[in-house]
């Protein structure tokens, strides 16, 4: 267990906490302030609870210069309006200079700063000591609240860490307690869903999956890749002809684990890679060779619906169509649903998932849909993250 900001006493302390301010702009405008709300419980209780707060994140990709389209100054007037209150923020090139220093030591509790991009700086994601000991030496604690960059060892994620007592935020500790749960202490019957476009970005996370589940459920692009592994007809349907050995592989690990590994049993197929392209359904063995699929079938839905309804816990990761198309999303909204209809824990890794699930409107019904793409998914395939190893534990 890594504690938390709840472990610490933080009144009249300077704290340096680590956001994932990473937010979607477009002509200098936030398009999307999900990340920035959800960061708003553990700086509250910061500020609340005494702290002098100087707030640090990424966005978009700097490499390592001070290029202003990437400059936080729209996150910190976002954040002011939601915290009521004024957030100091000197756009520094360096994002550590003389000035941003004497505003962090003038900082009052209660008071709130931002720093520039970290990624202004080369040294942020070379995880260099020396920018990791500037930022450190504007505060006594460290507090890291962003998941989606745990994976990464960054000089504000991790190196950081090697020069203040180091905790966790609340959006950190929810994703350890799911996440962490489902891995090591799972309600049975544990069903694990994968799909989206590649196997071979996903191997690993299958791999650790056939070690823990019961049953794990196979969609989405990477289906024709096991489709081919059984030697069954995938037509024109994305296929991942560098990992077909793989795919076989993992039946057969698979059946020595006694893990029930399910491929969808039909298949909604397209002439094209298009939302109106004329479709129709197939037998999961039977697809023809002039027609892509895009698509779990009715039956399939079925069936996984009931697995997953009847599911102690739910792991998801992957649309199990083109769920971007209306007319290839049928399957992936039938998962959603039984997911939402599973009185167990259900939890959703992934980009593409997560927004899937949020776009019909079922995000509410899950018990935790995790921040972090990347983070999530080495989280799960059992790796170390080292924004979380750099913690304390309780
Ligand atoms: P996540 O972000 O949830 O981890 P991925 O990024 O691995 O998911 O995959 C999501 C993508 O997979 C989506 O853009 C979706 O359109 C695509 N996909 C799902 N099924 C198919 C399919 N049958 N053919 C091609 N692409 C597919
Ligand atoms: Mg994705």
């Amino acid at each position: 267990m890594k504690k938390t900001v709840r472990d610490i006493d933080v009144k009249g302390k300077k704290v340096i906490e680590r956001c994932d301010f990473n937010v979607p702009m477009k002509d200098g405008q936030i398009t999307d302030d999900t990340r920035i709300r959800a960061s708003l419980p553990t700086i509250n209780y910061l500020l609340e609870n005494g702290a002098a707060l100087i707030l640090m994140s990424h966005l978009g990709r700097p490499k390592g210069e001070p290029k202003m389209e990437f400059s936080l100054g729209p996150v910190a007037e976002r954040l002011s309006e939601y915290l009521k209150r004024d957030v100091v923020f000197l756009s520094s090139p360096t994002v550590v200079d003389e000035a941003v220093k004497k505003a962090a030591a003038d900082l009052q509790p209660g008071q709130v700063m931002l720093l520039e991009n970290v990624r202004f700086r080369k040294e942020e994601t070379d995880n260099g000591e020396g920018f990791a000991k500037e930022l450190a030496d504007l505060a006594e604690i460290y507090v890291n609240d962003a998941f989606g960059t745990a994976h990464r060892a960054h000089a504000s994620t991790a190196g950081i860490a090697a020069f203040l007592p180091a905790v966790s935020g609340f959006l950190i500790e929810k994703e350890l307690k799911f996440l962490g749960e489902a891995v090591e202490k799972p309600e049975r019957p544990f069903v694990g869903i994968m799909g989206g476009s590649k196997v071979g970005d996903k191997i690993g996370v299958i791999r650790s999956l056939l070690e823990k589940v019961d049953t794990l459920l196979i969609g989405g692009g990477m289906m024709y890749t096991f489709y081919k592994a059984k030697g069954w007809e995938t037509g024109t349907s994305i296929l991942d002809q560098d990992n077909i050995d793989l795919a076989k592989q993992l039946l057969t690990e698979a059946e020595e684990k006694k893990v029930r590994l399910l491929l969808p049993e039909d298949v909604v197929c397209a002439d094209a890679f298009e939302n109106d392209a004329p479709s129709d359904v197939y037998p999961a063995d039977a697809m023809p060779k002039d027609r892509m699929g895009l698509d779990i079938g009715p039956k399939t839905c079925e069936t996984y619906g009931r697995i997953i309804r009847e599911a102690g816990t739910v792991v998801w990761n992957g649309p199990v169509g083109v769920f971007e198309m209306p007319a290839f999303a049928e399957g992936t909204r039938k998962v959603a649903e039984a997911m939402a209809a599973c009185p167990g824990v259900t939890i959703i890794g992934g980009g593409d998932s997560a927004a899937a699930v949020t776009a019909f409107g079922l995000a509410d019904k899950m018990s935790h849909i995790s921040t972090g793409g990347g983070a999530s998914l080495e989280f799960l395939e059992g790796k170390t993250l080292p924004g979380v190893a750099a913690l304390q534990d309780k």
